[in-house]
């Protein structure tokens, strides 16, 4: 990487070395390069690969193996997940509920269902960005057959209550689908421990490579593919899966299952930092959604500020020339210049969602990149105030 400050790990993360070199054996001709669905030796070898691989992710995330489905990434395990349910259980209802915070995937997976004749509520969720158990509750129909809360918000932060709505949905026939992209690997995720019926995840957020994830389909749980071939992995997802990338995602996986622990703790110490000093250094400044406490219901990874008077894109841009690499919220919706649906459904105006400026770390962030980013940020921010005219220096009091 050239010599920026790199705190936008929720929009991309670098593929840990370990992983790339774990993928390499799956390429060259000395190698497990086979189809799957091959008859001879060399397709035995790449079946016997690709099921080695499937236990180790399913072991992560407390599964069996027989519950991962390998996909290309959240997008679609998202769309498997909530189309092909939908599909498949129509007869029993046509009522789907989601919340107000999802990502931009499950919003347009939703529109989609309603032009296909489903009904769709959303859920609000509070100024923190966090749903209740009991506000889901209220809103199940005779009619509704799935609900879609996703783990934690890749924009604030917020974690969901997930156990409390998935014990709260069991034995009551309604399916949980949960969007555990921004939460896997820095939350524990135990299907063991859980009654999520479906469960989408991406290799990347594990530091694995981009363009692989899988869904998690619970035992039991039916589901209609949304891809028709050959019938691969269990007729759920057609297509030759890239085997390279599925091994990748399982060392990804097997590190993340040793070293989450420390690196949770030692990346929140940093994010800990940077909100303190963002605070304290930087007047008319805030923290948008949940408290830092462990308690609180926040990714250890995420700060999630807003500035009076400036503007999010102008941030970003300065923050650009000053070799500091941040995001405005959800990099799928950034190219919308549209405020943040999740900050206005939290109750932001929408000149408070534009000042929205997000620092998401990780496994090589350093200590010293909150020192890097607090010598530019406060002068970004108050040369930007100078142009601004919606700021107003607050008087003493
Ligand atoms: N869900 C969430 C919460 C995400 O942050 C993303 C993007 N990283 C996606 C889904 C889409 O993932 P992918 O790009 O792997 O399809």
């Amino acid at each position: 990487m050239r010599d920026v400050v790199y705190a936008d790990y929720q929009s991309s993360k670098p593929v840990d070395p370990r992983v790339v070199e774990a993928m390499l054996p799956y390429f060259g001709a000395a190698g497990t390069f086979g189809n799957a669905a091959s008859l001879h030796a060399v397709g035995d070898d790449a079946t016997a690969a690709l099921e080695e691989a499937r236990a180790t992710v399913a072991r992560f995330f407390g599964a069996q193996p027989q519950e991962i489905v390998f996909t290309s990434g959240a997008t679609e395990a998202n769309n498997l997940a909530i189309i092909g349910y939908a599909m498949r259980n129509r007869r029993k209802g046509d009522h789907v509920i989601i919340t107000e915070a999802e990502h931009i995937s499950v919003l347009n997976i939703a529109k989609y269902l309603e032009k296909n004749g489903f009904k769709v509520t959303r859920a609000p969720i509070d100024l923190y960005g966090r749903v209740s158990a009991k506000k889901l509750r209220a809103r199940v129909t005779d009619e509704t057959i799935l609900v879609s809360v996703g783990w934690a918000s890749n924009e604030i932060g917020t974690v969901q209550p997930i156990a409390e709505i998935a014990e709260m949905l069991a034995g009551s026939g309604v399916a949980l689908h949960t969007d555990a992209v921004a939460a896997e690997g820095l939350v524990p995720i135990d299907m063991g421990a859980v009654p999520v019926s479906l469960m989408s995840l991406s290799a990347n957020d594990l530091y694995g490579p981009r363009g692989v994830g899988a869904l998690y389909v619970r035992k039991g749980v039916q589901v209609a593919p949304v891809l028709l071939g050959g019938g691969q992995e269990r007729g759920l997802r057609s297509g030759t899966e890239d085997l390279a990338a599925i091994a990748g995602m399982a060392a990804a996986a097997d590190i993340m299952a040793t070293e989450m622990p420390a690196e949770v703790a030692r990346i929140a110490a940093i994010r800990d930092r940077l909100v303190e000093r963002v605070l304290a250094e930087i007047p008319d400044s805030h923290l948008n959604g949940a408290p830092l406490e462990p308690s609180g219901g926040r990714l250890p990874n995420n700060a999630h500020f807003r500035f009076d008077g400036v503007e999010g894109e102008a941030m970003i841009l300065s923050l650009r020339d000053e070799g500091v690499a941040a995001a405005t919220g959800s990099a799928c919706s950034s190219k919308t210049l549209e405020p943040s649906h999740t900050l206005i459904s939290c109750g932001l105006l929408h000149e408070e969602a534009h000042g929205s400026l997000e620092f998401t770390f990780g496994r090589f962030s350093e200590p010293d990149d909150v020192d890097r980013i607090m010598a530019v940020l406060p002068g970004v921010i108050a040369r930007l105030r100078v142009l601004s005219p919606l700021y107003k220096v607050k008087s003493p009091a």
